[in-house]
């Protein structure tokens, strides 16, 4: 059995919860949040801790389990038993996700770390710990959600059909039904937004991104964003960072997908034939079971990497993700 921790408990980490709990093959052990952490061995109830997140705010209000903590990483780190972490934090500043891998290297835990992180500049900060991560024992999987994610990996298996490959276009649809549920993800994406980066969205209280998104009608449409599928694929050795675009459509105000999210890779086979494959998502599928899913996969697949000794980062195009039952 894999013993399995959460790092953020809000829209992501909420649904990893929900993901986890018919798995035969895992078990939720540890959470934490910005004001505290739970754990238990024998495995935590989604039941019980959404209602007193909810109710209380954080996940260390769970008696007699949780424990609130000002520095809750560091402490579910110490005190919980776990093989593999899902990090469904906010990636808020930039280096957020950086500076918690390099807190998992000092304090000494060994195991498989998988994130969901979307933009280029977040995965080249994890690039640089490599050698870091390797010695500390850690397997660390990055990029492992929808996009980056399912449709990198996916972009990596439509591209053995060709000799060389000349594009590669992800359009992705998202439809919640309010922004509140998933506040990092709505700020991340902000600051794709032309006139708007990271730090300017960061610093946006709830109230301004709200009257932005009432300017336009929840809708936030999103062009060539800085996505990490395109270094991704240039480390598999797929193509160069520039034939990757990525971009979409959120709607906040509406859990229907405003349109099919797809990846589209062009190339030319070794007959000299230009063709396109498409990989479109069922629509009914939504972003929390296209992220979680593969993140769990790539946790799995990660297990089994640290189990034969073999450390350090990689991508969600280099590794296959494996099926959790
Ligand atoms: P959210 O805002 O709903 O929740 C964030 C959670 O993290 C909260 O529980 C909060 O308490 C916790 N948290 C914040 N700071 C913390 C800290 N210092 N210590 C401990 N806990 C802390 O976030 P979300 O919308 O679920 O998004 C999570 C991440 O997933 C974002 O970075 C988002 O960009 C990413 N994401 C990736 C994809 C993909 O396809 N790759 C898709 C969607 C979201």
């Amino acid at each position: 059995m894999i013993k399995v921790g959460l790092l953020g408990f809000g829209g992501l980490g909420q649904a990893a919860a929900r993901v986890l709990a018919p798995k035969g093959e895992m078990i939720w052990t540890a959470v934490a949040d910005h004001k505290g952490y739970a754990q238990n061995k024998a495995g935590l109830d989604y039941d019980t801790l959404i209602k007193i997140y909810h109710k209380q705010g954080s996940v260390g209000f769970l008696a007699p389990d949780g424990i609130l903590s000002s520095h809750s990483i560091q402490d579910v780190i110490k005190q919980a038993s776990v093989d593999g972490y899902f990090l469904a934090l906010p990636n808020l500043p930039n280096t957020f996700m950086a500076d918690v891998a390099r807190q998992f290297i000092n304090s000494g835990w060994r195991g498989v770390l998988v994130d969901a992180l979307k933009r280029t500049s977040a995965v080249e900060q994890l690039l640089a710990l490599q050698d870091e991560l390797q010695q500390a024992g850690i397997t660390y999987l990055t990029g492992c959600g929808a996009t980056p994610g399912l449709l990198t990996a996916a972009a990596a298996i439509a591209a053995q059909s060709y000799a060389e490959i000349h594009n590669v276009t992800i359009t992705f649809g998202v439809g919640i039904a309010n922004w509140e549920a998933y506040r990092a993800t709505i700020r991340e994406d902000i600051a794709h937004l032309p006139g708007y980066d990271v730090e300017k969205a960061t610093a946006m209280t709830d109230v301004e991104v709200e009257a932005l998104l009432n300017e336009t009608n929840g809708i936030l449409t999103l062009e060539n964003m800085e996505h990490a599928d395109d270094v991704m694929l240039e480390l598999a050795g797929i193509c160069s960072r520039d034939r990757v675009s990525v971009g979409g459509v959120v709607d906040t105000r509406n859990p229907k997908k405003p349109l099919s999210t797809n990846v589209k890779v062009t190339g030319r086979t070794f007959e000299g034939k230009i063709s396109t494959h498409t990989f479109t998502l069922g629509d009914e599928t939504s972003m929390a079971a296209n992220v979680c899913g593969p993140a769990f996969g790539y946790l799995k697949a990660g297990i089994s990497l640290h189990r034969r000794g073999i450390y350090g980062l990689f991508t969600a195009a280099e590794v296959m993700p494996q099926f959790v039952r």
